[in-house]
């Protein structure tokens, strides 16, 4: 493969102007609530987050099996729960198929951001449809517009956003908390209820409550992102080594890291 020298990424094209807020909650009440839900159910959990931020709190959903998981469970909570996801324009067709039978299980409406058309564009005129593999930078690039940038766009519009991050998937998120304040997002508030959950639970509630899951899974593919750079893993291959597969490290998106990229 093709290797370039790194180019220099054009902040503007990336960026979204993210109002900080004045949180919700004082990080003596998130460490209250923390302590409290210490043990609690991701129901429990939820049904907190829900009752406290609902309709300015949505999960932010790629529809890989623990986004599933948690639609089924918010959707029992409150059949208003919001969901939206961010559509890259390089997502797999199966993506594409179990949104839609998500829809149609749960009747709901999946809130779907794209990115600027005129930014995709401008980076595709400029560095062609492929961009990605020609260098890290290069790769933050297209993240940064395909999806931190509509992510920084979605999230302007609420007080708190749902994750479905566990503690295990990266060392970078043994850190996270079950309610944090998003410093990266204007101080909203961030709840991860599957924190504590390994991917046997995340399996045995999908089997238990026939909740519809990309087939991709079943593929050996354990995260699903854009078509291009994810793929399916070896059994005893690290997770995320199907992510950004030609990189040796580096596997955030830049959507749960602090500071962006
Ligand atoms: S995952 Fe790949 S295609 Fe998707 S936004 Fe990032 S670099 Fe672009």
């Amino acid at each position: 493969m093709r290797i370039k020298a790194p180019a220099k990424i054009d902040r503007k094209l990336t960026t979204t102007t993210i109002q900080t807020k004045q949180p919700r909650l004082s990080a003596e009440q998130v460490a209250k609530i923390n302590k409290s839900l210490e043990g609690a159910s991701a129901q429990k959990i939820l049904e907190w987050a829900l009752k406290e931020l609902h309709p300015k709190i949505a999960l932010a959903s790629s529809f890989g099996l623990e986004d599933v998981t948690l639609i089924d469970m918010m959707v029992k909570i409150n059949p208003k729960a919001r969901i939206f996801s961010l559509e890259t324009g390089r997502l797999h067709q199966e993506t594409y198929d179990v949104m839609d039978e998500i829809k149609d299980r749960y009747n709901i409406q999946i809130e779907v951001f794209f990115p600027d058309a005129s930014r995709v564009e401008k980076m595709v005129r400029e560095k062609g449809m492929n961009l990605f593999y020609h260098s890290v930078e290069n790769r933050k690039l297209c993240c940064g517009i395909r999806k931190v940038e509509p992510l920084n766009r979605a999230l302007s519009q609420l007080d708190g956003w749902i994750t479905g991050i566990r503690k295990d998937q990266t060392q970078n998120r043994t850190a996270a908390r079950y309610v944090e304040i998003d410093t990266d997002h204007g101080n909203i508030i961030k709840v991860n209820p599957l924190l504590d959950w390994s991917l046997d639970q995340v399996w045995a509630y999908v089997r238990q409550n026939k909740v519809p899951y990309n087939i991709l899974h079943d593929r050996g593919f354990p995260s699903i992102g854009c078509e291009p750079c994810t793929r399916a893993i070896q059994p005893g291959e690290d997770p995320r080594a199907g992510r950004w597969w030609w990189e040796q490290d580096n596997k955030e998106c830049g959507l749960h890291v602090k500071g962006g990229h």
